[in-house]
């Protein structure tokens, strides 16, 4: 063996870039899958993507990958924690081991039984029959139980499947962060009921011409910083984001003529998601320097846009008067207070995609609480619907009326996608204290909304966020960014403001008492 340990590091990330193109060609061909594939195409895409994922895994794997990592950790920089190497290094060994330790058999099986249960799932949910779904969720809980006894964990089998979208994350630090932010949510949301203030909601329930909200859409996305250049906008079923490569980063949304909001909350929100994307470093496309950190920072970047931006006044005191030239008959008898109040209604709901920002985080509390107690073994599938149910009584005070409004409403388990679920909520807490501080950071920020302008928030969240990649674990990149732990205080607080100004609740008191989750004992 006559390398040195650079020549090593180099080969590893020739072998990282070589492995994006196998990955980047089937992320296009899944593109094109959900966009405009034809329907009789899909068996024939079914085997390209096995093949490229087999491909991609074997390169993942080999032997070599081992050596090269051993090689290259003799590297200087690779001592130095935080150097750009040593997090290079971490990142791959981290991937690496959990591949190796799979065996083919499990992860052959595990994709058996996930492409049979979503067949099954919108089945059922089509037909509300949980009982024809139970079987494929028992095979597929069994599946990833047996998955985290092989990559391993330290407390709770749960931590090994969260680990994957949510590096270094626990269930324990969870539960604490979120046994404290339930209780708060549920006070906030006590005082909105308690007011029965409700805004006009049948005024984004009319007639939005599909092209004018496409034309709409476009401009957002434009103003906040979307790069057309380097990306597109298509129709989907479901609205999605993919990068394809360093300068073409593709989303999607879906059109109601007769509701304003998903479409245009959508493209923000997948926007958000591109800035992302588009704010990597080029020359790092591929290796973990140019690697999203985790997907509860992604879907920061998505709920930042949608909801801390999207949903705020300053931003519709310049859209809405747009709004109203283009949607003359809808928007006519409109204020703009009328408007923001609809777009940010509080309202107690059955169904998670439809869920408001305050609500939304007690639908995935739920959900974080029933896949943990299936994947320990707590609660078997058989007794899922009525712990769902229990659960809905319990945060939202609504009783499901059938499985299909109730524990089939959502596509993930049936894909496999356990500890998943948190990283929405971890992306909502995110978001509101990146925001907090990019205000301290840009004192102008609300009156450059005002008149339209986003770049510099833009470029503040890739100088702090985007260019860094996987350099950061998620818990450091926050205290990096913020100067603290994450906490559900700035949100919170954020919340509470908003719903001062609409529902005339209590405003958050000046000086807030500090987090119970960033104190030990
Ligand atoms: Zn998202």
């Amino acid at each position: 063996m006559s390398r040195t340990p650079q020549q090593a590091y180099a080969e590893l990330i020739r072998r990282e870039k070589e492995r994006a193109l196998i990955n980047s060609s089937a992320a296009l061909l899944a593109w094109d899958e959900r966009t405009c594939m034809p329907r009789s195409g899909a068996s024939y895409r079914a085997e390209q993507l096995a093949y490229l994922a087999r491909l991609a895994h074997e390169m993942l794997t080999d032997p070599i990958t081992g050596d090269l990592l051993a090689e290259a950790a003799e590297l200087p920089a690779a001592q130095q924690s935080h150097s750009p190497e040593a997090a290079v290094l971490r990142e791959i060994r981290r991937a690496y081991e959990r591949a190796k330790k799979l065996p083919r058999s499990l992860v052959e099986e595990l994709a058996r039984a996930t492409t049979l249960g979503q067949q099954a799932w919108e089945q059922a949910r089509r037909t509300n029959n949980y009982a024809s779904f139970r079987p494929h969720l028992e095979r597929i809980v069994q599946l990833k139980r047996q998955e985290a006894e092989a990559v391993g964990y330290e407390t709770s089998p749960y931590d090994a499947l969260l680990d994957e979208y949510e590096p270094g994350e626990t269930f324990e630090n969870l539960r604490k962060l979120f046994a404290g932010l339930r209780q708060e949510l549920g006070q906030i949301i006590g005082e909105v009921q308690a007011t029965n203030r409700t805004p006009r909601r049948d005024i984004l329930e009319r007639d939005y011409p599909i092209p004018l909200q496409e034309v709409l859409a476009r401009s957002a996305a434009v103003a906040i910083g979307f790069d057309f250049e380097a990306g597109r906008l298509d129709v989907t079923a479901h609205p999605f984001c993919s990068s394809v490569g360093p300068r073409d980063v593709r989303i999607t949304t879906r059109y109601n003529p007769r509701h304003f909001a998903p479409a245009f909350f959508g493209v923000l929100h997948e926007a958000g998601h591109a800035l992302y994307e588009q704010g990597l470093e080029p020359e790092h496309f591929g290796t973990p320097l140019g690697t999203p950190c985790s997907l509860g920072i992604h879907e920061s970047q998505s709920r930042l846009w949608e909801n801390q931006v999207g949903r705020s006044r300053p931003f519709w005191e310049h859209f809405f008067p747009r709004a109203q030239q283009m949607f003359v008959e809808s928007l006519r008898d409109v204020t703009l207070d009328e408007f923001v109040f609809a777009i940010n209604e509080v309202r107690p709901s059955l169904i998670r995609v439809e869920a408001d920002e305050a609500t939304y985080n007690l639908h995935i509390l739920i959900r974080f609480e029933l896949e943990h107690a299936l994947i320990t073994g707590d609660l078997l599938p058989a007794d899922l619907p009525e712990a769902w149910n229990e659960k809905y009584r319990q945060y939202l005070r609504l009783t499901p009326p059938d499985d299909a409004q109730g524990c089939l409403q959502d596509i993930h388990w049936s894909a496999g996608l356990f500890g998943y679920f948190p990283t929405y909520t971890l992306g909502n807490l995110y978001a509101a204290q990146f925001m907090e501080k990019a205000r301290q950071d840009l004192p102008n920020l609300e009156e450059q909304m005002r008149r339209g302008k986003f770049l510099d928030l833009r470029d503040w969240l890739r100088e702090n966020i985007h260019r860094h990649g996987q350099r950061y674990r998620a818990a450091e990149l926050c205290r990096k960014v913020t100067g603290r732990g994450l906490s559900w205080e700035p949100f919170l607080t954020y919340l509470r403001n908003k719903y001062a100004q609409l529902y005339g609740i209590k405003a958050p008191s000046v000086s807030q008492p500090k987090p119970a989750v960033a104190k030990k004992k």
